[in-house]
């Protein structure tokens, strides 16, 4: 049916390939193109002889020229970003440049300040309005079907929904005494920065890990979570109708949460580059370089995840609560693409995501975010592509 240019050769690339190969019939063509072509070349030899036809390029995403250039050699229907947050406006560029349709999973941040919204890509609207593509923000699991989850809830289940609670459990144990399950700097920007959720309409600002909770997950047991500032809340404020108040939780050990405090407090997990003997090096990406890499986690992960939505609200004027959900086990995932659940749970998705666009099943040309479409034929492959989802009408609720 179409050709993806898939940028990055990660965690979560590694499993969006392989669910691209699973989904032949859509994915006719995929190019991987990264920044280190041995990883292309690596992930290549492991998926070639199936039906979806694979090539490999180098590209440096921050260059928009690079980028244009293999866009108009390789000639693909969607560019799915599976590189860094950082690259993701170069490759906007770059799409509307070429008129390529463009996915991602993570929203904007600038390299040196640990800031990420939506503005810079929203200002994109008209352009890919104009230009007749459609660009699709935030198609991962948490942001990604955490905003699919909200979507359906309002189109099934509500008349209007008050609060959403998004509740993000990684019950998985690799053994080490401190790693990140995706992208170290990307991680401990995220887990470092201030805390935030939505009520009437306004942000209100916490210390970093300042409240928490203990949720009972589903198939995971009791846990401690912690509110963060998440990028889905900003839009699925503006999206659901009648939303009071959204929050948005994740779990963390306390060897996790020790280890943080204590690099934090020496200053590692700064961004500020500092000079170090007559090189500048900013810490945060010399801790992710000491760190282990995350694709390493796979074979030693055992455990669960449970990301899920609680919704309450009102169905014909009566008081309603609904708890969508999806429990992912990390030697499951390994067994079958060789990656763990965290991974799994961002490329299955992103896959999806592409297909959603390629089959012309979303077609919707300007800048979206993923609960502005259709939830039902997502929903369905979530259920096809190894992530099913789960429903409760009882679920414990968060205070
Ligand atoms: P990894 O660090 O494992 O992979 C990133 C890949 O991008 C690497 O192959 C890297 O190449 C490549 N890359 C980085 N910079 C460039 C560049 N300038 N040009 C070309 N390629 C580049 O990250 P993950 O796979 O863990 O994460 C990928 C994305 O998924 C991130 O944006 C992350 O925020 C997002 N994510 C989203 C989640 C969600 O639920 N929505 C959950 C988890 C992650 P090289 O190795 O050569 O540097």
């Amino acid at each position: 049916m179409g050709k993806a240019l898939i940028i990055g050769a990660g965690g979560v690339a590694s499993v969006c390939i392989h669910k691209c190969c699973q989904n032949s019939d859509v994915f006719e063509e995929i190019c991987i193109a990264s920044r280190t072509k041995s990883k292309c070349d690596a992930l290549k030899a492991k998926l070639d002889g199936g039906k979806t036809k694979i090539s490999t390029a180098q590209v440096n995403a921050d260059n928009v020229d690079e980028l244009i250039a293999l866009i108009n050699e390789f000639k693909p229907d969607v560019v799915i970003n599976l590189a860094l947050p950082y690259q993701d406006l170069t490759i906007m560029d770059a799409c509307l440049a070429t008129k390529v349709n463009y996915v991602d999973t993570a929203n904007y941040e600038p390299f040196d300040t640990a800031k990420f919204e939506y503005k810079w890509q929203w200002a994109y609207r008209e352009r890919f309005e104009k230009a007749g593509i459609t660009a699709l923000l935030g198609s991962g699991f948490d942001p990604g079907v955490t905003g699919v989850f909200s979507a359906y809830a309002m189109k099934h289940e509500f008349d209007e929904i008050n609060y959403i609670d998004i509740l993000d459990c990684n019950a998985g144990d690799h053994g080490y005494p401190f790693a990140t399950n995706f992208n170290p700097e990307i991680n401990i920007r995220e887990v470092s920065a201030k805390g935030s959720y939505i009520e009437d309409g306004k942000w209100i600002e916490t210390e970093p890990m300042e409240i928490k909770r203990v949720y009972n997950f589903p198939e995971v047991g009791e846990k401690d979570m912690y509110l963060l500032h998440h990028e889905e809340l900003e839009s699925l404020a503006l999206n659901i109708k009648g939303i009071k108040r959204i929050r948005f939780f994740m779990t963390f050990g306390q060897s996790y949460l020790t280890h943080l405090k204590c690099l934090e407090n020496v200053g590692m997990t700064s961004i500020e580059p500092i000079d170090f003997e007559g090189h500048k090096i900013v810490p945060l990406q010399f801790l992710k370089a000491v760190l282990p890499d995350p694709a390493s986690l796979g074979p030693r992960t055992k455990g669960k995840t449970n990301i899920g939505c609680i919704f309450i609200g009102k169905k014909d004027g009566k008081d309603k609560t609904y708890y969508l959900y999806n429990v992912c086990d990390h030697e499951e995932c390994y067994k079958e693409v060789g990656s763990q659940a965290v991974s799994y749970t961002t490329g299955v998705p992103a896959m999806i995501g592409a297909a959603m666009l390629l089959t012309g099943k979303w077609n919707k040309p300007g800048v979206h975010n993923i609960e502005e479409f259709d939830p039902d034929p997502f929903m369905d492959a979530l259920n096809k592509f190894g992530l099913p989802w789960k429903e409760s009408y009882n679920p414990d609720l968060v205070e």
